[in-house]
């Protein structure tokens, strides 16, 4: 049994919420901090940078 379903819904309810996007990184560890609909590739802009001067971090293609 797990709640990570629920809790991956809850997430992304809360991300909505906030005005994004919020599709999952693709092997986890972030979410698209776009808006949503926006065009073009997926954006984390919190997770997966290199360096703090990074202006985003993960990015990877809408399906
Ligand atoms: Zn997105």
């Amino acid at each position: 049994m797990s709640g990570k379903k629920h809790d991956e819904q809850a997430s992304l309810a809360a991300g909505r919420a906030a005005g994004y996007c919020w599709a999952p990184v693709p092997g986890g560890g972030g979410h698209c901090t776009r808006r949503p609909g926006h065009d073009d590739e997926h954006v984390d802009y919190y997770n997966g940078r290199l360096s703090p001067t990074d202006t985003a971090g993960y990015r990877w293609p809408q399906r």
